[in-house]
């Protein structure tokens, strides 16, 4: 079943998706080369709670980390710990914020020093078909819309698609229908109605759309051990353009 929000809900999800985009974007002002993805992950943490919110992911079916880290070919769920952060890496952060019944989650993949040319266009086009699949997200759309836009723009550049991710419906819970994979065809799926709110995240791989999960259980990786870019935004279905929830100035 796919939960509509009321006008109220939709409030406190704003709240749930502006602290998750703070937490975001200080992430990213904190990030720099010799510091372990735990140091990183506490920064997320503290600043969380003292929001008055919860991390979404600690505790998350046993996770132990605030947020998830993963670095260059890690895709998703990489495990804060003893890991450095070093000069040309990507750091993919993953992050969701619960407060007031309502969660939100987003995700930023930043960039720490220099890196390859190739690396920089990947993160480019992940953002992009991030936005392009939030412009189909509009009443009356479908999932597949959003999800046709993602695979239109990535396969244009021969970027790896991964398909065992995907994103989702976000409200009380974490995680809730619909699903939104990251390829598809338009006009198909369930349709998009006022008041639905979802997570779109593309998973995008330099080369090939397989991945594999580390021995620790978590960790995403690809199979190709080539980079890996992750963008996310909570997102609100209104009468107009949708409302980014996660999105912060
Ligand atoms: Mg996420
Ligand atoms: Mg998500």
């Amino acid at each position: 079943m796919i939960n509509i929000k009321s006008a109220s809900e939709i409030a406190k999800m704003k709240t749930a998706g502006r602290i998750t985009g703070e937490a975001l974007k200080l992430a990213g002002e904190s990030i720099r080369p010799g510091m372990s993805t735990k140091e990183l992950d506490t920064i997320i943490h503290d600043y969380i709670v003292s929001c008055g919110a919860t991390p979404s992911f600690l505790g998350y079916g046993g996770f132990t980390g605030s947020a998830c880290i993963s670095i260059n070919e890690e895709v998703i769920h990489g495990i804060p710990g003893k890991r450095k952060i070093l000069d040309g890496d990507i750091v993919s952060v993953d992050v969701g914020a619960y407060i007031d019944g309502f969660h939100g989650d987003s995700a930023r993949t930043f960039v720490v020093g220099k890196i390859p040319s190739e690396v920089e266009e990947l993160l480019k086009v992940t953002e992009e078909a991030l936005f392009r699949g939030i412009e189909k997200a509009v009443a009356g759309n479908r999932i597949g819309d959003i999800s046709h836009a993602i695979e239109e723009h990535v396969r244009k550049y021969n970027f790896g698609i991964v398909k065992e991710y995907i994103g989702h419906g976000v409200g009380r819970d974490l995680h809730e229908e619909p699903e939104v994979p990251n390829y598809g065809k338009s006009g198909h799926g369930p349709r998009l109605y006022p008041g639905m709110v979802i997570a779109i995240e593309p998973m995008i791989n330099l080369k090939g759309d397989g991945v594999r999960t580390l021995k620790d259980g978590w960790t995403v990786v690809t199979k190709s051990g080539t980079a890996s870019a992750h963008f996310e935004h909570t997102i609100a279905i209104t009468n107009d353009k949708p409302i980014i929830l996660t999105k912060v100035d």
